[in-house]
């Protein structure tokens, strides 16, 4: 179908600025004039439901964080080396929500920063350059991030001080899932080891968001991270992800697992839309760290961010977002799974809270149908409903909506599901 004028020429725009790097959703891409809570408003005059987006992980427009982040900008922002108040209530408030020994942090502006700064920390402190990570892991996209993302490679693959090990699914382990996982990556820094590259340690979403999204069972992280620390390792929990209560019980996706990492990530949905990170982690890391290098962050924790990251931690408290991701998440996994007699291209749904992945399978055999994903993404759109695919082959659809989704819209989405499937 013929693009819309407005979109075929706002798409030409960006072909024309952005070249190579010009990546859009969808053949005939959304042109967005307003957004929110789950819903996102287009030119032509639709309204989409968003399951497709936790970066404004509260809701769109979020009127605390608006709010919060016009009065800030209205009174004073700055770099981040004078004293102001805001910084410090938020880092206080946001430290409070992680567990001894993790009492220090420092401010980013992205994921790929935050994890760029986890890997010095752990490298500095162990002397080690060797990395373990999942095969279809993505960190960011700094020189280093690159590297531990081994999703990013079109051609090629990450360099020799990084390994990569399947993600925790019975399939790759057999039933323990978590002895397995760990045995693996054991085995991978054993192998970098014998090759001359000290072990540093294990960098995980723990959501396992790109590798197709793997939540259970909780505590399966607990076996990995003792391997890891056997051999002398740290461990990094990327929370870009999870992180924020998306997974319905806990703040963090670590924290389902009962395990305490030593340096924890955070991006995302940490400003609802305003691009912000962070690194929490033990004093001892920053202190090795900073005798060693300056590190200074000029819009890291800025006045502005921090209005904005107190504002999503009040959001998140006082409009019950755990406990509705929770319940929300509960209930679209209970209609999949009373749809799938119906719907035999429904495979496997995994995940936690509003942190989904719904497998999408060939009615015959059951394997893995990325094409049939990509359709059906489409026809999804078709109804109102955006909503992307996860995993190495692309057909895990990937249920990550703003937190405030209703259960009038989860139904929505379930309702779409079955309609599409079982035609
Ligand atoms: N870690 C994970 C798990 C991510 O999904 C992403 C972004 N998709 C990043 C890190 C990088 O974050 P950013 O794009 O803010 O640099």
């Amino acid at each position: 179908a013929a693009l819309a004028d407005d979109v075929a020429a706002l798409v030409a725009r960006r072909r024309k600025s952005f070249g190579a790097t010009s990546v859009l959703f969808y053949e005939a891409p959304l042109h967005i004039v307003g957004a929110k809570g789950a819903d996102i408003f287009t030119a032509d005059g639709r309204t989409y439901l968003d399951l497709y987006n936790n970066v404004p992980s509260v809701g769109h427009c979020h009127p605390k964080v608006v709010e919060a982040v016009a009065r800030q900008m209205g009174r004073y922002n700055t770099h981040t080396r004078y004293l102001f108040d805001e910084v410090h209530d938020y880092a206080e408030r946001l430290l409070a929500h992680f567990p001894a020994p993790l009492t220090n942090v420092a401010f980013t502006c992205t994921g790929s920063e935050s994890n760029d700064l986890a890997l010095r920390l752990i490298r500095g402190a162990t002397g080690g350059m060797g990395i373990v990570v999942t095969d279809t892991a993505y960190h960011g996209n700094t020189t280093a991030v690159t590297e531990v993302s081994p999703s990013s490679y079109k051609t090629g693959a990450p360099p020799a001080h990084v390994r990569t090990v399947p993600p925790p699914h019975p399939r790759h382990y057999g039933a323990d899932v978590g002895k397995g996982f760990a045995a693996a990556i054991t085995a991978a820094a054993k192998a970098m080891a014998d090759e001359g590259i000290p072990f540093a340690g294990l960098l995980v979403d723990t959501i396992f968001s790109s590798d197709g999204v793997y939540a259970d069972p909780p505590g399966f992280l607990s076996a990995a991270f003792d391997a890891v620390r056997a051999l002398g390792g740290l461990v990094i929990a990327d929370e870009v992800q999870p992180g924020f209560a998306r997974t319905g019980t806990h703040m963090w996706g670590f924290a389902r697992h009962g395990v305490v990492p030593d340096v924890v990530t955070m991006g995302k949905p940490m400003g609802n839309g305003f691009p912000m990170g962070g690194v929490v982690t033990r004093p001892e890391l920053l202190t090795r760290f900073a005798n060693e290098f300056g590190y200074f962050n000029t819009f890291g924790g800025n006045p502005v961010a921090s209005a904005a990251g107190l504002a999503v931690l009040d959001a998140i408290a006082e409009d019950g977002l755990m406990e509705n991701a929770r319940a929300v998440g509960a209930h679209i996994v209970g209609r999949l799974d009373a749809a799938r007699g119906r719907c035999a291209a429904l495979g496997e749904v995994r995940g936690a809270g509003l942190y989904l992945g719904v497998e999408i399978v060939a009615r015959e055999d059951g394997a893995p149908d990325p094409a049939a994903a990509s359709a059906l993404i489409n026809r999804l759109r078709d109804k109102g409903i955006l909503i992307g695919a996860a995993g190495p082959l692309g057909h895990v659809l990937k249920v990550r909506p703003p937190l405030c989704l209703t259960l009038e819209q989860a139904d929505r989405f379930a309702d779409a599901m079955e309609d599409i499937l079982s035609a």
